[in-house]
């Protein structure tokens, strides 16, 4: 099965998964039974072009387990996308979900296409094929999607809205991540960022670190690296001295106006052009000296050739899978960075989730306060739990944090048992 997932990020979640294993004495019998996906859907999307030619897209559903509930996912779309790379998302959407205590397994879907090269038109006629292709794979109580990279609320609602006209009535709760006009929650958008900066404070509390007048960098400046850099900035009076995005990095040691470059990529729809800061090269910009970095853009880019360099204080996770188990040994050996791993760091986005599918299924909606408050709940639980079985078994903060996920869904495996 490893064949046919082949994929640099996969083996990535694979090896992780195997450390996690071996640390908790895991049975053989039991590993690969919940390492590899339960299923998965490969299918061909054909779109009409503005031009009146079709184009056909790759796009890919994984679902990673069922035992504790249907499984939930985001939607990326992205040139970067393979099935082996959906298969690790979806891995590492199970161990999240368990670390939060939510009811979900892992899923994870994408399409291989570059968002920003379609028209308006064209990103809505590859949206609503996508979703239309999966109807048969997903369900408001068997998978529910969400937004990740490359998509965001306006996609969201056309998958709602493709999957509500095949049903003959509107189903909301089929997609998360919606807009709040067609019954998304409050603060959904603001989830992961939020929950990055939460947990920063926190870790800075650890630390003994004053965060008011230090510095961040931010790798990516979507949903989550604009959020939580403006969180940063204007929660913690932080000064935020690097920023980047695809198409490339900038850095101003005074302090970026993270609201006017907001501004900016709503404008022009990207950094490129932006003048509050010096363009510096994506390499310098992860090895910066700051108090916080914050990864919240691709995976692996915290590797073993630059994970000596780093000199931060804080490394907040808000991508999924930044950081590659090398990189993981060279930190866990220098010991001078308080991780927190992506699992724990970005999980704001789904726990957010989880509050508006349930507000989706009982039509009954909360506001904003509610979400945020019950948020920050969750996370506290998770961060607590992952500090103390950190110390406990001295082990890492991601080890600690994955080994809480993979336990509960190997509980959750055994007491159900194994079919027939
Ligand atoms: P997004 O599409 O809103 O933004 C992604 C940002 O990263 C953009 O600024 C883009 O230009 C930049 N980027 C892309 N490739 C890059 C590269 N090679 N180098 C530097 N910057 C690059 O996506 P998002 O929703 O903010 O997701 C970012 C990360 O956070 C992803 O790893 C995603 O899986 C993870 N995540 C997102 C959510 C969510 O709720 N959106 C939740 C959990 C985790």
């Amino acid at each position: 099965m490893e064949h046919f997932y082949s994929d640099p990020t996969f083996q990535m979640a694979c090896e992780q998964f195997r450390l996690i294993a071996d640390h908790l004495q895991m049975p053989e019998n039991l590993r690969e039974r919940l390492m590899y996906p339960k299923r998965s859907l490969a299918v061909a999307v054909p779109v009409r072009m503005d031009n009146g030619s079709t184009r056909v897209y790759q796009g890919y559903r994984v679902q990673h387990h069922l035992s504790m509930g249907p499984t939930k996912g985001g939607t990326r779309f992205a040139s970067t996308v393979t099935v082996g790379e959906v298969a690790a998302l979806a891995m590492w959407m199970s161990w999240k979900c368990a670390l939060s205590g939510l009811p979900y397994g892992g899923a994870k879907g994408g399409v291989h296409v570059d968002p920003r090269a379609l028209s308006r038109n064209e990103l809505e006629g590859l949206s609503r094929r996508y979703m239309q292709e999966m109807i048969p794979f997903i369900g408001s109580h068997t998978d529910i999607m969400g937004p990740d990279m490359g998509t965001n609320e306006q996609v969201m609602a056309w998958f709602m809205d493709t999957y509500s006209a095949y049903k003959g009535h509107a189903v909301p709760e089929i997609v998360t991540g919606k807009p709040v006009s067609v019954g998304g929650t409050s603060g959904r958008r603001e989830s992961t960022g939020r929950g990055v900066v939460y947990l920063i404070e926190r870790a800075a509390n650890v630390i003994k670190l004053k965060l008011i007048s230090s510095t961040a960098v931010v790798q990516g400046f979507g949903n989550v690296g604009a959020v939580a850099a403006q969180g940063l900035a204007y929660k913690n009076g932080m000064r935020i001295i690097g920023i980047s995005d695809v198409t490339g990095a900038y850095r101003n040691d005074k302090g970026i106006d993270v609201k006017a470059a907001g501004e900016y990529v709503l404008k022009h729809g990207d950094l490129t052009g932006f003048s509050g800061a010096e363009p510096i090269s994506a390499e310098e910009l992860l090895t910066m000296e700051c108090d916080v970095l914050v990864p919240a853009a691709v995976s692996a880019v915290i590797h073993g050739r630059n994970a000596t360099q780093l000199k931060c204080k804080i490394l907040a996770e808000g991508a999924n899978g930044p950081t590659t188990p090398e990189a993981d040994l060279i930190l866990a050996k220098r010991g001078d960075i308080f991780v927190i791993p992506d699992i724990l760091c970005n999980a704001g986005g789904v726990i957010v989730s989880y509050f508006e599918w349930i507000q989706s299924l009982q039509s009954f909606f909360w506001n904003e306060t509610e979400v945020v408050d019950r948020l920050f709940r969750v996370l506290e639980q998770s961060f607590a739990a992952v500090i103390k079985r950190a110390k406990d078994e001295k082990i890492s903060n991601r080890l600690a944090a994955l080994a809480i996920g993979v336990e509960r869904v190997m509980k959750a495996r055994c007491d159900r048992g194994l079919f027939p």
